[in-house]
């Protein structure tokens, strides 16, 4: 096992955008800075990589990005000096249903409620006043849960919506199936059961942000994200090494602090007997959910969408109607693989010519399927691209698959597959990985968490890292 010598203000174990995101918190107050990446590759979730044929840029983990582009960390960072550039697709997002219709969810609430016919009112009501107040929702959302809120009164509304199943929200406010199923999509990244609490706020924090700050894609793909915040970083003076996967503390350099951008189980695989035994239970009861298949398409031709909406959209979400998205879901949460799944397709080439060559394009797809599932999802997958799109295979040039073991086998940190750091349960809300006001901080002196599985959780924002190396510079360097 290598050593490394030497002494630092900070270590970062992982350079996913947390780890990243931490690092470059703690280089901008001055510390000397050492962020130690497994993989050859810097990025983590935020990687993209020629997976099908040449010319072809995929990205690897996450492609769409509201949750980047309205962080509150990001938006202070100068990381379009450092090459990122959001591309916005001229719709976020489109939802096919069948007859050739479909929900599309645009810019602006009013647009979208106006395509929504008999729930455009509601929509415009349910929508319209988070969007208004995005920022202030967003600064409360993505931090601990257990805080004192700067305005309790106006996140009354949002938490009484938001604070329930996605089927209960649903059918309380919409009456037809276009918004339904709308509400039933974007609920679905939670990777709950649509019948469970609280996946109803996923699906309106995922709606708000679409309508307050898009859902972009950076210019040549994801890896972009990673590669400006490290640059930023090495402006800053600090360090970054790969291919060093961190098995023990005695292979790193004296630092002050160290940050980990790693998941519950590895802290307690690397720190397990200088935890306090009651902590170590706690990490021990921390649930990792289900994962997912993923493939990754060469095309020979845009995809074609019976529904004209889905042929502007960057996002597509292939379910159906509400009914099928919440069966699919909770067959899943059921440990059973879907005959019908919920998919989550990006097709970025559409609007980044810098994807695929002239002519070709990209799309990048997954479901939802048990922790550790082998399954190869490909034909129900494909079947269900094909039910809005007829055609779609006589495209693909080449495809990449994923399952679940793949997926664990390129990030440690996807247990099973899982790609959220950690179950989004209404208890792992509130206890991210332990109940408590500053979860960041381990009981070991100068060791924190920084990854998705301390809050708020999953998504390239880097507010897990942003959060903990606050912390950790008020604990030691204040
Ligand atoms: C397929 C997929 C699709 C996704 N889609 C989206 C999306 O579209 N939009 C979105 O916002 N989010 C998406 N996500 C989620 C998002 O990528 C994650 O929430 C985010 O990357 C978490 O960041 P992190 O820094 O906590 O951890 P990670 O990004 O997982 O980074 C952890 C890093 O630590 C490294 N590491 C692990 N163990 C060690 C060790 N022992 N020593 C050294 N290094 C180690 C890993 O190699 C990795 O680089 C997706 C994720 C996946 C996998």
């Amino acid at each position: 096992m290598r050593s490394l010598e030497g002494s630092y203000d900070a270590v970062v174990v992982g350079s996913g955008p947390n780890g990243l995101s931490a690092a470059v918190r703690l280089a901008q107050a001055g510390l000397s800075v050492l962020v130690l990446e497994a993989n050859e590759v810097i990025g983590g979730g935020t990687r993209s990589a020629a997976l099908t044929l040449p010319g072809f840029l995929h990205d690897t983990c996450s492609a769409v990005h509201p949750l980047g582009v309205g962080s509150p960390f990001f938006r202070q960072l100068p990381l379009e000096q450092f090459g990122l550039e959001w591309l916005h697709p001229e719709l976020p997002l489109a939802h096919p249903l069948t007859g050739g219709r479909a929900a599309v969810l645009q810019r602006s609430v009013v647009a979208t409620a106006a395509g929504l016919g008999v729930d455009n009112r509601a929509y415009e009501r349910l929508l319209g006043p988070m969007v208004s107040d995005w920022e202030n929702l967003a600064a409360e959302f993505l931090q601990p849960l257990l805080h004192v809120p700067a305005r309790p009164i106006q996140l009354v509304p949002f938490g009484w919506r938001a604070l329930r199943s996605a089927v209960g929200l649903a059918n309380t406010w919409f009456k037809h199936e276009p918004a339904r199923a709308l509400l039933a999509g974007l609920a679905g990244h939670s990777f709950l059961a649509l019948a469970q609490l609280p996946s109803a706020a996923f699906g309106l924090v995922l709606g708000m942000m679409g309508h307050a700050v898009g859902w972009p894609s950076p210019r040549g793909g994801s890896q972009k994200i990673a590669d400006a915040l490290a640059s930023l970083l090495r402006s800053l003076g600090g360090e970054i090494l790969t291919g060093f996967r961190v098995e023990s503390f005695d292979q790193l350099p004296s630092a002050r602090v160290i940050l980990l951008d790693l998941t519950p189980r590895q802290l307690l695989r690397l720190a397990g007997n200088r935890l306090p035994r009651a902590y170590a239970r706690r990490l021990e009861r921390f649930r990792y959910g289900p994962g997912i298949f993923k493939i990754d398409y060469a095309l020979n031709g845009p995809i074609p969408w019976k529904p004209e909406p889905c042929l502007r959209a960057g996002t597509v979400h292939v379910g159906g109607s509400l009914e099928e998205i919440a069966r699919a879901e909770g067959e899943v949460c059921e440990g059973k693989l879907p005959e019908k799944p919920f998919v989550l397709l990006a097709q970025p080439s559409l609007f980044d010519s810098t994807r695929a060559p002239l002519g070709k394009q990209t799309a990048w797809a997954y479901c939802h399927v048990p922790s550790g599932s082998s399954f190869d999802m490909t034909q129900r997958i494909e079947d269900q691209i094909e039910r809005f799109a007829p055609g779609f295979r006589d495209l693909v040039l080449a495809r990449h698959t994923a399952n679940c073991a793949m997926v664990e086998s390129q990030n440690a940190n996807l247990i099973g597959g899982a790609i959220d750091g950690g179950a989004a349960t209404l208890w792992q809300l509130l206890a991210r990985p332990v109940l408590s006001p500053a979860p960041y901080r381990t009981p070991v002196p100068g060791l924190y968490l920084c990854s998705s599985s301390t809050p708020p959780g999953a998504g390239v924002h880097g507010m897990c890292g942003f959060h903990a190396a606050e912390l950790a510079l008020r604990d030691h360097f204040g």
